[in-house]
């Protein structure tokens, strides 16, 4: 049995970083339905008190926890961390999903590139680094889900910061999940979600409707837990524009261009283009 089975038979907890919208808030629903207690770590005002009011409308106030915590600082996941064990003894599940995605060039501001690798990288290495610890001595099974993206792996042009902060929850995650599955006793295992185009509050801008390309945040999560019961590490998400056999194709050339010493970026690449149009449309 898979460990996210074994978490959803029985009344434990889950800690939800970016709890309080798009798919931090999908998901902690989704646990809370299950059966969990929820703890919903987000920046404090009236979109952390709404979600609550959410999650307890599913859940009951019993099972509902809402924290107001800045993921970008140790000392407050650490007062987060005190007052879940505090109120319900064991943490089973941390996802660390809290994100930003202001755009950045690569000599834009300071401030923006502090923040989005302070919110995306360090709060998900932190998160993990004060969880983890006790999550492993309880000795219960347990999981780690952090959240990045395709922007981690394949490296668009346009942000370099969000690119940076996800590419290194990538190789955190991978990190992680090798030193859980060989630690002696350890029942705990680490995923890397990597959602694709999905209507949230990060994508949305002006627009009111989701756009046809966009998933949901219920469908990322619907799919996250399929994946989590097939026990994948790698949870990469579709979307309505784009198939998994596409992300598959751009993450292959993209590893090339190293294997092909080719320019970095060749995707983006003038001299390129029609090479990689081929290569997409070429059979597997
Ligand atoms: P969202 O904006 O709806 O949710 C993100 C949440 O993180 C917000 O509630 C926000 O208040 C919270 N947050 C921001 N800074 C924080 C901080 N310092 N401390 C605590 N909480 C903080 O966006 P979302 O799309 O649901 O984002 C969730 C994750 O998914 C992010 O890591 C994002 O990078 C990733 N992601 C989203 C998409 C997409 O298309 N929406 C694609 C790939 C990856």
């Amino acid at each position: 049995m898979t460990n996210i089975q074994q978490i959803l038979d029985k009344p434990n907890v889950a800690v939800i970083t970016g709890g309080a919208s798009g798919i931090g808030l999908a998901a902690a629903k989704r646990f809370a339905k299950a059966g969990m207690s929820v703890v919903i770590a987000d920046l404090g005002g009236d979109r952390l008190a709404a979600a609550r009011g959410e999650l307890e409308a599913v859940a009951g106030t019993q099972r509902v926890m809402a924290v107001e915590t800045d993921v970008s600082d140790r000392s407050s996941l650490e007062t987060l961390e005190k007052s879940v064990v505090q109120r319900f003894g064991r943490v089973h599940v941390l996802m660390n999903n809290a994100g930003i995605g202001p755009e950045t060039s690569i000599f834009s501001a300071q401030a923006d590139w502090d923040s989005i690798l302070g919110v995306n990288l360090l709060g998900v290495i932190n998160g993990t680094r004060v969880f983890g610890p006790n999550m492993l001595a309880h000795g219960e099974p347990g999981l780690i889900i952090n959240t990045g993206s395709k922007q981690g792996i394949t490296t668009p042009p346009g942000n370099p910061a969000y690119n940076v902060s996800k590419a290194g929850v990538k190789v955190f995650t991978e990190a992680l999940e090798h030193e859980l599955r060989n630690r002696e006793g350890s029942k705990m295992s680490a995923h890397l979600l990597i959602p694709g185009f999905v209507f949230t509050g990060l994508t949305k801008g002006d627009r009111t409707e989701k756009p046809a390309a966009a998933w949901t945040p219920e469908q990322t999560v619907d799919f996250m837990i399929e994946s989590l019961k097939r026990g994948d590490f790698y949870i990469l998400c579709p979307d309505n524009d784009v198939a998994r056999q596409v992300d598959e194709r751009r993450m292959a050339w993209a590893i090339g261009d190293i294997i092909e010493n080719r320019p970095p970026l060749s995707r983006w690449h003038k001299d390129y283009a029609d090479r990689f149009k081929a290569f997409l449309e070429e059979k597997r």
